[in-house]
């Protein structure tokens, strides 16, 4: 007698839910029913075994990348692979503020690229954001920063980006709360891009985790990726925390972990991992309507709708993974801060983090195939990859699908490094801990 013939592993179908469309009609009905109509935003999906597309990373840009392949490149078969809960790295961790007021005209488009995206973002995610165009206001207290600034500026208005200089009694006015004749510096003026602004960091990752899985896409959590597996020279899979995955490309979108993933593949990347530290103070009443950065300091404060002041500073000045925050950096923001808004110095900082960071050498993002076929790199991001997300999402999916960097990406190629192309925004060298 034959034995019976071995039962066929048949892939799983991917799991689905349907949250439905939220809005106010819908706020109203599930008001009425008691709020048992809600269902869960994201399926919590099990790992399959094989994928078109595995994204490592379910941050910011994993996620982004994962949607805009879904709905935009009609790539459906992607896992993004998240080794804890989604929005808990970076993308939750950041202070939130958006703006395309950089100087090198390729960045100019690459981040007003993004600005477009996050203006019609939460209509086309079907979720509330909370994008915020209050104005990026920085303030300058010498006549060479007044230079640069009117450059800036002035490069952003020939590519048709909002810009406007603001004198001293402009900055007055905006933002009464500075204080203007600090005897060491004096505010002489201000540089604004009224579009941009804030949006609530987490939700921007719930937004585009609900609408990717709802396009499709498994949202695997709490699955770590432990190794790249090769066929020959070519990234075919990864090792995970819940076993081996095939892929036809695997996306890397780790952050400040982007070093250690590549070095699984045997790549050496441009990278140094540093911590960036975040602080909110206690809910006060509406002081600040605008984001304001301080230009003679590394302080950059907005107000959140809970009336938190939000305070960031500079990176921890040595390479680290601990994703903590210090006492030193608390020091030198409040120092900052006191200076420049004295009438805050009562006010109590509630609560301290850090985020890992990945610092590229020229202070500018990665979006690129790498040396080795079949894997991509999405990292580098540095200190501005929260404003990013939708364009590095855009870019990186379209980099994927057409196997050619988006005209706004071409030039965060890896390979700029090789070349000695460096795309210095600020024009301070190959040392990350000065970007
Ligand atoms: P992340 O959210 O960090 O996503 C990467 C994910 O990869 C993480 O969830 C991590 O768990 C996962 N991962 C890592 N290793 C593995 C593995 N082996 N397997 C599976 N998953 C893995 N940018 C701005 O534009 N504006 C700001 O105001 C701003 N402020 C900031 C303030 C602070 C304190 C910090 C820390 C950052 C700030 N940034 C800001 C930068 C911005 O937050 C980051 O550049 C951006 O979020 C990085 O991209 P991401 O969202 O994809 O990263």
């Amino acid at each position: 007698m034959n034995p019976p013939p071995h039962p066929r592993r048949t892939p799983r179908p991917p799991q689905r839910v349907s949250s439905g469309r939220y809005s106010l009609w819908r706020l109203l009905r599930e008001g009425i029913k008691g709020q048992r109509g809600w269902s869960r935003a994201w399926a919590k999906a099990s790992p399959r075994p094989h994928y078109r597309v595995v994204i490592v990373g379910g941050g910011g840009h994993g996620l982004a990348t994962a949607f805009y392949l879904a709905t935009e490149y009609g790539i459906r078969d992607v896992a993004v692979l998240e080794r804890g809960p989604i929005g808990l790295g970076n993308v939750g961790r950041n202070t939130t503020i958006i703006r395309s007021n950089y100087f090198h005209p390729d960045n100019i488009r690459f981040y007003e690229f993004s600005l477009k995206l996050w203006e019609g973002l939460e209509r086309k995610l079907n979720f509330n954001a909370m994008v915020s165009q209050r104005g990026a206001l920085n303030i300058f207290h010498t006549e060479a920063q007044r230079d640069l600034f009117t450059r800036r500026a002035n490069q952003m208005r020939l590519l048709g980006v909002d810009a406007e200089a603001l004198d001293r009694e402009a900055v007055r006015r905006l933002v009464p709360l500075v204080e203007l004749d600090n005897g060491r510096y004096p505010v002489l003026g201000g540089f604004l891009q009224p579009r941009g602004g804030t949006v609530r960091h987490d939700a921007v990752a719930w937004g585009y985790a609900r609408a990717a899985s709802e396009a499709g896409v498994d949202i695997v959590e709490h699955c770590e990726v432990t190794g790249l597996t090769r066929t020959g020279a070519r990234v075919t899979g990864v090792e995970t925390s819940r076993g081996a995955i095939t892929a036809e490309t695997v996306c890397l979108a780790v952050a400040g972990h982007s070093s250690r993933l590549a070095a699984m593949a045997g790549l050496k990347l441009p990278i140094e991992s540093h911590v960036l530290q975040a602080f909110v103070s206690e809910a006060i009443k509406p002081v600040l309507d605008v984001v304001i950065t301080f230009g003679a300091g590394h302080l950059y404060v907005s107000q959140s709708d809970k009336g938190g002041l939000v305070f960031g500073g500079a990176i921890d000045g040595y390479n680290s993974y601990a994703q903590r925050g210090a006492l030193p950096v608390a020091e030198e923001v409040a120092a900052s801060a006191v200076t420049l808004l004295p009438a805050l110095a009562r006010v109590k900082v509630l609560r301290q983090w850090g985020g890992v960071m990945d610092m590229s050498m020229d202070g500018s993002p990665i979006i690129s195939h790498t040396p080795v076929p079949g894997l991509i790199l999405n990292g580098g991001w540095c200190y501005g990859g929260f404003k990013a997300i939708p364009a590095g999402g855009f870019t990186t999916a379209h980099l994927i699908a057409r196997g050619e960097p988006h005209p706004v990406a071409a030039h965060l190629d890896l390979q700029r490094f090789a070349d000695g192309r460096m795309v210095d925004e600020r024009g301070i060298g190959p040392f990350p801990y000065l970007h």
